[in-house]
């Protein structure tokens, strides 16, 4: 093909510049008929061109029209711009049945798929977005997604761009309905939000925390009547042969467990309940941790070296009775997995990134595997050291949601052999302004 375009502009070259000098032979004015004979091919390309400015204009509303025929270079060229017309087509036609699939697989699903741009304003999203969260294509295009779900929390998930964890929330169109958004960023800090309808595992999880909590409710009060009359039978054991009286002791010790158990799962159903805490004062940590550490002794009775680091005056917005909760937790178990002899100690400091608690102990330490899964609901490094300790396995699940509700959060470096810290992290917001 190539050869032949190439021939037949040498030939065409070749017959033009022949027949000129022929003319000029006869003519005698060799220059003058060369000229004529190289602008009339001048000419001759000028209107091709121009047929092929036609076509390619009118292939633009009709892009069936076939190229003009022509021959030689221009003929090769109108044929090679014709074949990449095509094959753009082709392209687009598979673009556009790729897109059309996606679209309306997208359109099948449950979920709620929108795309958004850097700022946050929505671009295109599926229909499930229509009915989740009630967006309407004719003018919600271009609006940021901060105007349509209105929620503070959304709000502040969104300005706070951490989207590691997914948010919960009740669809802005349905309160019945509960919703989990996540967050991807892509590209350039575009952000692809999807929308799930949990309200079907939300009203199972509802179920779970209610049904622990009724049974723990009803549990409480025939332990309490079996403890009670232990404790009598127990005030008279002077009257009880020896083989009774040691079943009855460990009857009592038993009883006492299960009621903390009992305890443990109540407040735990309570902390879940809601995502913040009962109330919000300031509390003054010289006090609490006082307390705290006055009951840590009486535990050690003597045992280990407990020290408390507080600056007179620490102040820490939330509940006072949760905050206790969390952090006698923390204290009680360096107390427990801790030898005779160790050293304790108690520290709260704040700075820029906020207020910290640790606990720190030179105790029996815990592997590095346990880590990830130790506030993990009844989860134990080693069941029978817990309960030859009285835990319940839950001390540390309450301290996770403790946090959780003040916005704060657990870290737990140990070592095996070697000791533990437990440090309570929570934001600036929640310092207190300091006492003076
Ligand atoms: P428990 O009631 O069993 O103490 P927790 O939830 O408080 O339950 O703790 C979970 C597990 O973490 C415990 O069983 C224990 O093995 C481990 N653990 C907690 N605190 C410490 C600590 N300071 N040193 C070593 N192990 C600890």
């Amino acid at each position: 093909m190539q050869q032949n375009w190439q021939g037949s502009l040498v030939r065409r070259l070749l017959l033009i510049l022949g027949a000129s000098l022929t003319a000029g032979w006869i003519t005698g004015l060799y220059g003058w008929m060369v000229a004529l004979g190289l602008g009339g091919y001048l000419l001759w390309i000028l209107r091709e061109l121009l047929r092929l400015q036609r076509w390619l204009q009118a292939s633009q509303t009709d892009d069936s029209t076939p190229p003009p025929e022509s021959n030689g270079l221009l003929g090769e060229i109108f044929d090679n711009i014709y074949r990449l017309q095509r094959r753009n087509e082709r392209s687009r036609e598979r673009l556009q049945a790729v897109i059309s699939r996606i679209q309306s697989s997208t359109a099948a699903l449950n979920d709620a798929v929108i795309m958004l741009d850097n700022r946050g304003n929505l671009e295109w999203w599926n229909p499930a977005a229509e009915t989740l969260l009630g967006l309407k294509a004719d003018k919600d295009t271009g609006q940021p997604i901060t105007n349509l779900v209105r929620h503070p929390d959304f709000a502040e998930y969104f300005r706070q761009a951490d989207f590691h964890e997914p948010l919960e929330l009740a669809s802005p169109v349905n309160e019945q309905l509960q919703l989990q958004f996540q967050i991807t960023l892509f590209g350039n800090n575009d952000h692809l939000l999807v929308v799930r309808n949990i309200t079907r595992i939300h009203l199972l999880d509802q179920m779970r925390k209610d049904f622990v909590s009724n049974v723990s409710h009803e549990l409480r009060t025939p332990l309490t009547v079996i403890s009670g009359y232990l404790e009598t039978l127990l005030d008279h054991a002077e009257q009880l042969s020896p083989r009774w009286l040691r079943a009855m002791q460990q009857m009592q010790g038993q009883a006492n467990r299960m009621q903390q158990l009992l305890n443990d799962l109540l407040l735990l159903a309570r902390l879940e309940a809601s995502d913040h805490p009962s109330e919000a004062q300031p509390v003054d940590l010289c006090v609490l941790l006082q307390q705290i550490l006055n009951d840590a002794r009486s535990l050690s009775a003597g045992q280990h070296q407990i020290s408390l680091d507080v600056s007179p005056g620490s102040q820490l917005k939330g509940s006072e009775r949760e905050l206790h909760s969390a952090f006698s937790n923390l204290v009680f178990n360096a107390v427990k997995y801790t030898p005779a002899q160790g050293s304790i100690r108690i520290r709260w400091w704040s700075d820029s990134l906020g207020g910290h608690l640790a606990v720190e102990d030179s105790g029996i330490g815990i592997e590095a595997r346990h880590l990830p899964r130790l506030a993990e609901r009844f989860y134990r490094v080693d069941s029978s050291r817990s309960s030859s300790t009285g835990g319940t396995g839950l001390g540390l699940a309450i301290v996770k949601h403790v946090l959780m509700r003040h916005s704060g959060r657990l870290e737990i470096r140990s070592k095996l052999g070697e000791g533990s810290t437990f440090t309570c992290h929570f934001a600036p917001a929640a310092l207190a302004a300091q006492a003076s």
